[in-house]
């Protein structure tokens, strides 16, 4: 009974109560669906269409709950936003599988060929660049585009996915896991208005501060970062190509500058929290200059670690003539958008389990990864294609999409991919979060003799654009 009370007669597993209440609220009112996704974001909303489109998955039930206002858009602002994302190629894939691509590319999108990562500290730098400088190495989004793209895509699958805004969930209440009198075998889902539903699967993908992963117990990893991200959208001075997503590594944390157009860039930079403020407070010429001296200044440089970098790029070039790239300039800003200035906290977080009987968490509400690898979303999206891949087999084998076997593969596969990333991501935060001399001359021989190394920048950009 408890894990196959059938849909048609699911009334019975009511009790009176439940069925009383159901009358207060129209139709939906405690109505049984397979699949429940809480929270519609970027990733919640991308695992909604991937299930409404799946052929396995025809004749499931499947509701979308987001909170806030459903975010569509007519016509595509002239102001960029600040709010963006490096899409791999990967998510680009997932996301052209949900038919959302073609919606992203008519409404705005930008991809980049080139990648340039160099340290604030000494010479030493790595380039990743597309064998074939046609290819697309991966593009920047905002982060509304993406959303207004899934949700119009929503709209098309009304028949496989009904979707609830301003729909806040209040309670998760839990299948129990013994036979009690009364016991309801799904997972119970409250909403802010008093309406109740209930699912045979509850996907989590309501953010960072998951309700989901906080109220079924799961317990979890994670700290908050001395650094928060200042992001703005940046006029630069001349057009350029702009084709190259550049980032420094300056001692108090990051500085990313990803293209967005001939003439804008999208700035993310990592620093301390004061200093992050005392940036929000500065008029727009400071604030600029601080970009400019941040891209290009020399200042952190030393001369123990400039003659060591420059003794071992020297030995590098012996023994391996051809090999390493040259050092590109980044372009100059000169101003920055209308009210572009916002900060960010910054965190990581990692859910030790993904899964629980009837549950499974996806994006940020499982893991939480610092901006300056772009990955957050991405790994969020590998979960979407993931978890739809492993419930279209469950419903093609006639399971319950709640069970824990299939969910069990979810959680292997994704934890296998997901925590080498997240290790690799902190490791790097903390490798570059100093200016002691051991250190840098460490990460200058790290850095230039992995950029020397082309299947070794391979593997990495392969990993990376999963
Ligand atoms: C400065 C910065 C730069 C970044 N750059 C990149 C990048 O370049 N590339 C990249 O891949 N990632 C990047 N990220 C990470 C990326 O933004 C996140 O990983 C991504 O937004 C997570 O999406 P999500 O849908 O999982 O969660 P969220 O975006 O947090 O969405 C959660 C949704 O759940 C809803 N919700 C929450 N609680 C409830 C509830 N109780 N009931 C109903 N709904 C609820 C919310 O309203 C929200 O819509 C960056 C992050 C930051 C901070």
């Amino acid at each position: 009974y408890y894990n196959y009370c059938p849909l048609l007669s699911i009334s019975s597993c009511f009790s009176a109560s439940q069925q009383r209440l159901s009358s207060e609220h129209g139709e939906h009112e405690n109505e049984l669906y397979d699949v429940i996704i809480s929270g519609g974001g970027m990733v919640g909303t991308a695992m909604a269409c991937s299930l409404g489109l799946d052929p396995n998955l025809e004749g499931k039930k499947i509701l979308l709950l987001e909170a806030g206002n459903k975010k569509v858009m007519d016509k595509v602002p002239d102001a960029y936003s600040t709010r963006v994302s490096s899409i791999s190629p990967g998510s680009a894939t997932l996301l052209s599988g949900v038919g959302a691509w073609d919606h992203i590319m008519n409404m705005r999108c930008k991809p980049y060929q080139k990648m340039q990562v160099w340290d604030a500290c000494s010479d030493a730098l790595i380039t990743f660049d597309k064998e074939n400088l046609q290819d697309e190495m991966a593009y920047i989004v905002e982060n509304n585009i993406i959303v207004a793209a899934l949700t119009k895509q929503l709209e098309n699958l009304s028949d496989q996915v009904r979707v609830q805004y301003k729909s806040k969930v209040v309670k998760y209440t839990w299948p129990k896991s013994h036979q009690v009198a009364d016991a309801i075998p799904w997972v119970q889902v409250t909403l802010a208005n008093g309406q109740t539903l209930q699912t045979k699967l509850l996907i989590g993908a309501d953010g960072p501060n998951s309700m989901v992963r906080q109220e079924a117990g799961i317990p979890t990893v994670k700290w908050n970062y001395d650094q928060s991200a200042v992001v703005a959208v940046l006029h630069l001075s001349e057009p350029t190509e702009n084709n190259v997503a550049w980032q420094r590594f300056l001692p108090t944390g990051p500085i990313a500058m990803l293209p967005l157009s001939d003439t804008e860039s999208s700035l993310v930079w990592s620093t301390s929290h004061r200093h992050a403020e005392e940036l929000l407070q500065l008029d727009e010429e400071s604030f600029v200059d601080s970009i400019n001296t941040a891209f290009w200044s020399n200042e952190n440089h030393s001369e123990l670690v400039e003659t060591a970098g420059s003794l071992f790029r020297t030995a590098l070039s012996v023994l391996m003539p051809s090999a390493g790239s040259a050092r590109q300039l980044p372009p100059s800003v000169a101003g920055i958008g209308p009210k572009s200035r916002v900060m960010f906290p910054l965190g990581m977080g990692h859910a030790s389990e993904y899964i629980r009987h009837r549950v499974a968490l996806i994006g940020d509400a499982a893991h939480r990864v610092h901006p300056l690898a772009g990955q957050g979303a991405n790994l969020g999206f590998g979960d979407v294609a993931c978890l739809t891949q492993l419930l279209s087999q469950a419903a093609f084998n006639g399971k319950d999409l709640g069970a824990m076997q299939h969910l069990l593969e979810y959680e292997t596969e994704r934890q296998r991919h997901n925590l080498p990333m997240m290790a690799a991501i902190d490791l790097m935060k903390r490798l570059y979060s100093t200016n002691a001399v051991p250190m840098v001359v460490l990460r200058t021989f790290g850095l230039q003799a992995t950029n020397t190394l082309p299947a070794m920048k391979a593997q990495i950009m392969a990993f990376a654009s999963k």
